[in-house]
């Protein structure tokens, strides 16, 4: 949106008309970001002053009021809330007023405080008066209780003939500049920190603007900041609505409301980024901006344990996706103890390790810092994972930021947890997966895997006919009488060994497969098909050269092989068949060769 150059031409130290017979009379002290604002309503004899100010400010307010009409016109001095910024200026007041009928509006619950400064003025109160003063020339104020915004008893006052909300703190901000009008956008920055700072909850500030809201507003006139043109009303209350609230509740020892803002900020967007992400790519991705954003810091990582003891670390490097690691040694006396035993540990929850301690690390120099932070299941409170955050210098935390850290534990706690459960699964499915598919004695494939592998190879076959695949079957030569006569151990070494050298000879895209105790299948696809026979031949002149150590020295070994190519639409059952075929005319004629299945066999 434009701006709207509603502040050239103002000249704050005259009463300035915001519509007929409205005026602002404040008065701007220096050097005060919390500019307090009045209001004057002009009504003939019942004119109205909203929130008269301090006995600070008192004098140019009335000066401006008096520019305007005589001080005497004035009946009612509405007191929105109880502050000093609006009330200290009661006890002049007091003494000022001559005519009889002038009077205090406020709501009881300031009256009650009010009654201390022993005035003599009349007080009239809102609620007993059905929320509404109706004043001469047909002019009616509408009060509307806004209760904790920011005190119990304060209201808004709504004339509804110029359409004007005196808004008292709702709309307030800080300010610096010598505007009164915010005639763009920019002045919501203001708004927020000053809500955000002091407002106890974005639930009971919400509930205001809706009850405000109902009202056909025109201007905004708080009691601090800028005025709310009706171009800008929709968008502030639009933009009110969304803000955070409640960061006093975590302040010990600062006053920059800038920086609060920001913790603030890093806790409701992580919130929203656990609420939004599910996997932790993308949780771990912005909780890294959005630390940077107030801390110096590197990177973070997290270490956890899951119910198997497998230990799961999430850090930058693997894209924040838990992959299987080793412990820390300097974490290991930490996983799985008590909440309680940690703070009695270390005496608080966030501890800061200097890199002597983190030693470990050895890609960090000696000069940084680190934060670790402990993650706890909420069910036993026990500690699961530890959160390490790496700062880029040395660091001094302020208790603020500190407290945001740790704050950060919980919803972390949860994300870890999550990422933890899901690739704990993932690495023990695949140690199953791995088990199911490979022999454990030999490492060659299983035929569980040789199943499911080998289709997908012929169906592509079937696919692409000219794709050639072989099968190549191999059988150790006289196998029994190394069992009988060195035992099974023994016999364990030799087929180890013959495997071994099987795997060795074959590539990645071929399929080796222990088909029984000591008979072997390769299937080969594509090129390598071709070669079937010279990779069968290569393979037995290698196990024919096998030598073995003591016992076996003395012996050697020889395998025999038969070899079979696919014709597309044949079984793994029909192709072995051949293969087996084959092997059988080489154990026949002699062992320690290679035979191809010919269509005569
Ligand atoms: P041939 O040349 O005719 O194949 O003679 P062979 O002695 O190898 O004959 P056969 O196939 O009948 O013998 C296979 C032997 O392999 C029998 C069995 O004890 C042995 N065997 C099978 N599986 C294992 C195993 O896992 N470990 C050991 N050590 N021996 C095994
Ligand atoms: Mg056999
Ligand atoms: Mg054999």
């Amino acid at each position: 949106m434009k701006n709207l150059n509603l502040n050239k031409n103002i000249n704050r130290d005259e009463a300035i008309r915001l519509s007929d017979h409205i005026w602002w009379v404040g008065h701007v002290l220096p050097d005060d970001k919390f500019q307090c604002h009045v209001y004057l309503i002009e009504n003939g004899t019942e004119s109205v002053l909203v929130d008269p100010g301090s006995k600070l400010t008192f004098r140019y307010v009335l000066k401006k009021i008096e520019t305007i009409i005589p001080f005497n016109h004035i009946k009612y001095f509405i007191c929105q809330h109880q502050d000093p910024d609006i009330t200290g200026a009661l006890g002049l007041i007091d003494q000022l007023v001559t005519r009889d009928d002038a009077m205090i509006i406020s709501h009881w619950r300031a009256m009650a405080l009010l009654k201390h400064y022993g005035l003599d003025l009349p007080m009239w109160c809102v609620e007993k008066n059905n929320w509404e003063l109706t004043l001469s020339k047909g002019r009616k104020l509408e009060f509307i209780f806004t209760p904790y915004l920011h005190f119990p008893g304060a209201f808004c006052t709504f004339d509804r003939q110029s359409g004007i909300l005196f808004s008292s703190d709702i709309f307030g901000a800080f300010v610096e500049s010598a505007s009164l009008f915010a005639d763009d956008e920019s002045y919501f920055e203001g708004i927020k920190f000053f809500h955000e700072h002091y407002m106890p909850s974005r639930e009971i500030l919400f509930s205001g603007l809706c009850r405000l809201e109902a009202y056909p507003i025109k201007m905004v006139a708080p009691q601090h900041g800028f005025i709310i043109p009706e171009p800008m009303v929709k968008f502030y209350f639009d933009q009110l609505k969304n803000i955070d609230c409640g960061i006093y509740m975590m302040v010990q020892t600062s006053t920059d409301i800038m920086h609060l803002s920001r913790l603030n900020r890093i806790l409701r967007n992580f919130m929203s980024t656990m609420i939004l992400y599910r996997s932790f790519s993308d949780i771990g991705r912005s909780l890294l901006e959005l630390i940077r954003d107030v801390l110096p810091i590197e990177t973070f990582e997290c270490y956890a344990i899951n119910e198997s003891d497998i230990i799961i670390h999430i850090a930058e490097e693997s894209m924040f996706r838990g992959v299987e690691a080793e412990l820390p040694e300097r974490f290991k006396g930490l996983m799985g103890i008590d909440k309680m035993a940690w703070e009695k540990k270390f005496g608080s929850d966030l501890v800061i390790e200097t890199q002597n301690q983190a030693e470990n690390n050895a890609s960090h120099s000696s000069e940084k810092q680190s934060a670790i932070l402990p993650l706890t299941s909420s069910e036993s409170m026990k500690v699961f994972g530890i959160a390490m955050i790496l700062f880029s210098g040395p660091i001094v935390l302020d208790s603020e930021t500190e407290k945001t850290l740790i704050r950060m534990a919980d919803p972390l706690s949860v994300a870890v947890e999550r990422e933890m459960i899901q690739r704990g699964m993932e690495i023990e499915k695949q140690k199953f997966y791995e088990q199911a598919i490979r022999d454990s004695l030999t490492g060659l494939y299983t035929r569980v895997y040789m199943n499911e592998a080998v289709n997908r190879l012929f169906s592509l076959q079937d696919r692409n006919p000219s794709t050639g695949i072989a099968v190549i079957m191999f059988d150790i030569d006289l196998f029994k009488r190394i069992n009988d006569t060195y035992g099974h151990n023994e016999g364990d070494i030799v087929l180890k060994s013959i495997s071994g050298i099987i795997l060795d000879a074959v590539r990645d895209s071929d399929i080796p497969v222990r088909i029984g105790g000591e008979e072997f299948a390769v299937f080969l696809a594509g090129e390598d098909s071709k070669q079937a026979v010279q990779i069968a031949e290569r393979i037995r002149s290698h196990i024919e050269q096998l030598t073995l150590s003591s016992p076996l020295d003395k012996e050697h070994f020889s395998i025999s092989a038969g070899v079979a190519f696919r014709t597309p639409g044949q079984s793994i059952k029909q192709v072995l068949y051949q293969a087996d075929l084959a092997l059988y005319e080489a154990k026949q004629t002699g062992r320690n060769k290679v035979v191809r299945f010919a269509v005569s066999q």
